[in-house]
């Protein structure tokens, strides 16, 4: 049983990847093949809907603070932008779910609400991009499971613990390392992506405004998902991680232990403390 990256790739290349982490699911929680790919399933059918539900019918998805960012940068995909209409696509799935998690609508969270958007917006463009069957995004989704236990394991992903590098930057490291996965890169470079997207927000607070999961939530899980895409061509392209995933993990836990209180999930330090972020909480509590 693996409890590291390291452990993982010694058995990985002994069995291979799915195997292991089929071979776990079963040990521990006795838990078959077919179970595992039943629970996959309905995760897959949640991020589908959430991932474009804000794009087609924005109205029905307006939280306090955020709304209609999704559709807005879905028809900006088909003008001329910096960033192609790849990476403008994803962001605005991100937003999608960000939004149907804002206004309570049913997201998968992956691993936690906040940071929401950014695996299923990675999954539906690899769909995209690579025309990939749904039994190969499932098994991508397997692949993620395993980087965000690895995470849970060995640090946390709670913005409350560790701030928002543990939040999305957990879950940009899940989504980079599945995007090489799909692409059918090896296990190293699985596990550099995503340690190169952990890396990429190192340090980063977590200060929602009132205390609500929506600004600047949404588009860090837009920029979430660029991190991700980003992270993942790096390894594709052969570029290493300087220090392995286990350690970034260890320093990322390191990090969000040394935060202070005010920049961990309590509104009370950051973005949230701004003058016009205040002037917006107030508002939000006085409308209730
Ligand atoms: S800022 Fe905090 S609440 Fe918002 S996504 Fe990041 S960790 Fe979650």
């Amino acid at each position: 049983m693996y409890k590291s990256a390291h452990e993982f790739i010694l058995l990985s290349n002994e069995k291979g990847i799915l195997e292991v982490i089929l071979e776990k699911e079963y040990e521990l929680f006795d838990k078959s093949s077919l179970d595992v790919y039943h629970n996959l399933k309905k995760i897959y059918d949640v991020m589908a809907a959430s991932s474009e539900d804000a794009i087609i019918a924005p109205e029905a998805y307006y939280g306090h603070i955020i709304g209609g960012d999704a559709k807005k940068m879905m028809d900006f995909s088909l003008n001329d932008n910096y960033s192609g209409a790849t990476m403008i696509k994803a962001m605005a799935r991100a937003l999608s779910t960000s939004e149907v998690n804002a206004s309570m609508g049913k997201i998968c969270a992956a691993p936690t609400a906040g940071s929401s958007g950014i695996l299923p917006a990675a999954l539906f463009t690899a769909k995209e991009q690579l025309n990939l069957g749904e039994n190969e995004l499932l098994d991508g989704l397997l692949v993620a499971s395993m980087i965000g236990e690895l995470i849970t394991l060995n640090a946390t992903v709670s913005g409350a613990e560790g701030g928002c590098q543990a939040e999305c930057g957990s879950a940009a490291a899940m989504a980079a390392g599945m995007l090489v996965y799909l692409r059918k890169g090896n296990i190293e470079a699985i596990f550099d992506a995503s340690a190169i997207a952990l890396k990429n927000v190192m340090g980063l607070i977590c200060d929602p405004i009132a205390g609500l999961v929506e600004s600047p939530c949404a588009k860090r899980n837009a920029s979430g998902v660029t991190n991700a895409l980003i992270s993942a061509d790096m390894a594709l392209a052969g570029v290493s991680s300087s220090v392995p995933f286990d350690e970034v993990v260890q320093a990322m836990y390191k990090v969000g232990k040394a935060l202070p209180e005010a920049l961990r999930e309590t509104a009370l330090g950051g973005i949230a403390t701004t003058s016009t972020a205040l002037r917006l909480a107030k508002k939000i509590l006085s409308d209730e």
